[in-house]
């Protein structure tokens, strides 16, 4: 590997250690101390069992052995209270860790500018972090495993070889004749030997471990598209169609190939690790028998005591173990570190949206007045502008209809009005002055706003109208009314209380989507915000229920600024002044009347081609 390369692997390591710091600040000193008890404590034994066994061998002075008996279960006893302490300890710290890396990847998405929300690169990225968790907990969580790991080995094999070492010059001193047994060449060939053998041993673990990764990649793959199967199907839309159209055997077929798939997998992973096992048990037999031939040779000829035979053999041992497990850390620090990466490249995703700090002035008379000057967007990452030169004036109090046909940039046009994207050219202004200039929450609380595709949440009636926990339960049920729903509120168990849908609670109600729409309308109003604007607020609504809408729109939107969308155009006919948008440009702009009399506008094309809608809606 490039220097470079190590650079960057060391970096990305170090910051995903910052950021686990900064989720639980004691994880990572407390993972220190316990890898290091770990990877310390066969040592003592060791040790400790040289020294008995000289001991025995030799002067066998029984208070000598009893100290140092006492003094090895003693240790032993320590060390073992420690870990266990130390591991429920590491236990709670990691899964404190863990819940805080969601709510931070949760914040984080609640918090990012929403053209990210929208961006499907952005949800891969998601997608691919949550992954990598729930197959093997990559990411972060593997990061606190792997550096781990890595303690344990650098631990392990440091202390071996302080250990070992002295075995090289043992005896040495002894004899000036030196015999071939105690002769460097002997330790030279020995060492290589070892070396030789260790280092075959690593390859055989890397390459099976690399094997094991890429397999994995390939795993999450499958994984991937057996979730999106399970989701399907657990989706009680889709339990329509899969019924209606028959499609059972399309899904029972798509998922026993990934099963099939995902299986062979972990047989190719099973089949490895038994070659891995095969070949690493064979090397390691290899070594075990090398190293007691050499220590036994060199204490059967008196240069170590039969104690340091244990030591030297133990420690021996140990530097194998440890030289394993540092591979391991190593390639699974270096693996791991592409879903850092992801983890990384997600909390960077920029805010790319001007923050103004200009307050909002507040107006009892709600007179604010919007203006679109010359406003061309396009989509991130797109190239074909969805709203050009857009010109347009709202003065206050007025009601503006935007119709067109779908895709004519209608909702874009809200979109950036409510700055969830900021034009690309032209610019928007309230009173007068760049809405990139004003506070961004206050501005936003100018608006009133249904949308198209809006969103309920599971929690109860009363908090998502007031979008909020706390709220006036009497408001709230006036609002519902007004909005249409008085009948539905009165079947409802607990009023406003009721919770919608079933996610928290049993108790909650399902609602058809013309209720959800009304409730979504209940919302807005509930806001009581100076501008209101509506989406194909009727979309999801029977006839009946929207014509109670718009016999009471006067009413609902009283003197406040609106602004209507539809592609509906008989339901527009109450506003002030009606745009007509077409691929991204205003088109026609005036009243219903007067848009009718130009029999070539793009106006009359749609509003004749609805004709049929009326028919229906006089009949
Ligand atoms: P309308 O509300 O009039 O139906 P939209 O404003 O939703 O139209 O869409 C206008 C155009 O912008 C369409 O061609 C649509 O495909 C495109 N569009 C909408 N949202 C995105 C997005 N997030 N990224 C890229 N293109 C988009």
């Amino acid at each position: 590997m490039k220097k470079s390369n190590i650079k960057k692997e060391i970096r990305l390591i170090k910051l995903g250690l910052i950021e686990i710091h900064k989720l639980q600040p004691w994880v990572i000193p407390v993972t220190i101390i316990h890898s290091f008890l770990q990877s310390i404590s066969p040592f003592i034994n060791i040790y400790m069992s040289s020294m008995i066994v000289d001991q025995l061998v030799s002067a066998r002075n029984v208070d000598r052995l009893i100290i140092l008996v006492g003094i090895t279960i003693s240790l032993n006893l320590v060390v073992h209270l420690l870990l266990k302490g130390l591991g429920h300890l590491l236990a709670l710290l990691r899964s404190i860790m863990g819940q805080n890396q969601d709510m931070r990847l949760n914040e984080k998405i609640i918090s990012m500018d929403y053209q990210h929300v929208e961006n499907s690169e952005v949800h891969v990225l998601r997608t691919k972090i949550q992954e990598a968790e729930n197959m093997n907990g990559g990411g972060i969580y593997a990061l606190l495993s792997y550096f781990s790991i890595l303690i344990e080995g650098l631990v392990i094999v440091g202390t071996s070889i302080v250990l070992i070492k002295e075995m090289f010059y043992a005896g040495s001193a002894i004899d000036s004749s030196v015999s071939l047994i105690n002769s460097p060449i002997f330790n030279i060939i020995f060492i290589s030997l070892l070396a030789i053998g260790t280092i075959y041993n690593l390859k055989l673990k890397q390459d099976s471990e690399r094997k094991f990764f890429s397999s994995f990649n390939q795993v999450m793959v499958y994984n991937r598209i057996g979730m999106f199967y399970a989701e399907q199907i657990m989706d009680y839309n889709s339990g329509k169609e899969i019924r209606l159209y028959n499609q059972k055997d399309l899904y029972i077929n798509g998922m026993t190939d990934m099963v099939n798939r995902f299986n062979k997998v972990f047989e190719e992973i099973v089949a490895e690790n038994i070659k891995y096992g095969a070949g690493n048990g064979f090397i390691s037999s290899l070594l075990s028998s090398l190293v007691y031939v050499f220590v036994g040779l060199k204490a059967i000829l008196g240069y170590i005591s039969v104690g340091n035979v244990v030591k030297y053999t133990g420690s021996i041992n140990q530097f194998k173990r440890g030289s394993s497990t540092l591979l391991t850390a190593i390639i699974g620090l270096k693996t791991n570190n592409q879903y850092v990466q992801l983890y990384l490249d997600f909390l960077n995703i920029e805010g790319e949206k001007y923050k103004g700090t200009l307050p909002v002035e507040k107006r009892d008379d709600d007179e604010y007045e919007i203006e679109f000057r010359n406003v061309s967007f396009k989509y991130p990452g797109t190239e074909e502008y969805v709203l050009k030169n857009i010109s347009l004036k709202l003065n206050i109090g007025e009601r503006l209809a935007i119709v067109g046909m779908n895709g004519s940039g209608k909702t874009t046009f809200i979109k950036l009005l409510c700055r969830l994207y900021d034009p690309d050219e032209g610019e928007i202004l309230l009173n007068g002055i760049d809405i990139k200039k004003y506070d961004y929450d206050e501005y936003l609380n100018l608006f009133s706003i249904v949308f198209q595709d809006f969103k309920l949440f599971s929690f109860s009636l009363g908090q998502n109208v007031a979008a909020s926990v706390e709220y006036d339960e009497k408001e709230v049920e006036d609002i519902l009314i007004k909005a249409g729903l008085k009948e539905r509120l009165s079947t409802m168990p607990k009023g406003v209380h009721t919770p919608l849908y079933k996610d928290f609670d049993e108790d909650g109600v399902e609602i058809s989507g013309g209720e959800a729409q009304k409730i979504a309308l209940a919302r807005a109003l509930y806001r009581d915000a100076p501008i209101i604007i509506l989406d194909e607020p009727t979309a999801a609504l029977d006839p009946i229920a929207e014509f109670e809408i718009y016999s009471k729109f006067n009413e609902i939107v009283g003197t406040k600024t609106a602004f209507y969308i539809s592609h509906r155009l008989s339901s527009c006919r109450f506003c002030d002044e009606i745009a007509v948008f077409h691929e991204g440009r205003i088109v026609q702009k005036g009243s219903h009347e007067e848009l009718l009399q130009d029999v070539n506008g793009k106006y009359y094309e749609l509003w004749h081609s609805q004709a049929q809608y009326y028919n229906e809606e006089a009949v």
